[in-house]
């Protein structure tokens, strides 16, 4: 569903993404680790466009990414992303912020909008905050909040870049098993995440990245179980 091509960015001097090849195929669960700085964000930012490359190619469904102009918005609308900070709009409610994409960018009738945003909400357990607005909602549920607006693109593939690292512990949980039931319910996702729990449960593979390269790519068991480079020994020695 995704393919990238021996990819290569730079900022500046800085080798930020270094001959990536990763394929994503429909369904699958591809789990992104590895220390701070090594590409992991920009890995992701790049399939949606929120980076250009500067070599090599990214596609998704066979298709190129595009650059520019109303096919740009509608990549963004086919590949959801959800940040650490929750980047919800604060003036608008919940139910608004579900909706917005859907009306604005997939021209949807706005009752329509409204009945599949609140069937979101109830599904990652926030329905009955609909009214409310993002500050009167804990971490985890505007987290949850932003899944569904991701969700209410009906994106073909989900991007979570460290989705519960801003959270306090006891909401952690409750947006990995939100993440958890999608994986089940066969979504295509990226997720960059040291939750080594997401990672085994849900984990079809884990890519662990060091340097903007991808060091070393396995099933999460033999990974967290096997590391076979000193990079990822040495990194799970810290993290575990
Ligand atoms: P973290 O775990 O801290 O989130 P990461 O693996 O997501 O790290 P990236 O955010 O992808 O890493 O950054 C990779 C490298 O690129 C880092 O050295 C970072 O400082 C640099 N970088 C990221 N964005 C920019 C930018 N807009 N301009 C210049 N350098 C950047
Ligand atoms: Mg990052």
């Amino acid at each position: 569903l995704v393919a990238l091509d021996h990819v290569d960015k730079w900022f500046g001097q800085l080798h930020v993404l270094q001959d990536i090849n990763l394929v994503i195929g429909r369904g699958e669960v591809v789990v992104v680790i590895g220390p701070s700085g090594s590409g992991k964000s920009t890995l992701c930012r790049a399939i949606n466009r929120l980076e250009t490359i500067d070599k090599g190619t990214i596609a998704l469904d066979g298709q190129p990414l595009p650059q520019e102009g109303k096919a740009l918005a509608q990549l963004r609308a086919e590949v959801g992303m959800v940040f650490q900070s929750f980047n919800l709009f604060a003036h608008k409610t919940i139910l608004e912020n579900v909706m917005l994409g859907p009306v604005k960018v997939r021209k949807q009738p706005k009752a329509d909008a409204e009945k599949r945003a609140r069937e979101l909400l109830d599904r990652v357990g926030v329905g009955h905050q609909a009214e409310k607005y993002p500050a009167q909602l804990s971490g985890g549920q505007q987290q949850r909040v932003a899944i569904a607006r991701a969700l209410a693109m009906e994106p073909k593939v989900m991007l979570f870049d460290e989705p519960t690292s801003a959270l306090d512990p006891e909401m952690i949980k409750e947006v990995l098993d939100v993440m958890v039931d999608l994986a089940r319910g066969g979504m295509t996702m990226v997720v960059v995440t040291h939750e080594m729990g997401f990672a085994r449960t849900a984990g079809d593979r884990v890519v662990f990245m060091a340097d903007g390269r991808i060091v070393e790519e396995n099933t999460p068991e033999e990974f967290f179980d096997n590391p076979r480079s000193e990079r990822a020994k040495d990194f799970l020695s810290k993290i575990l």
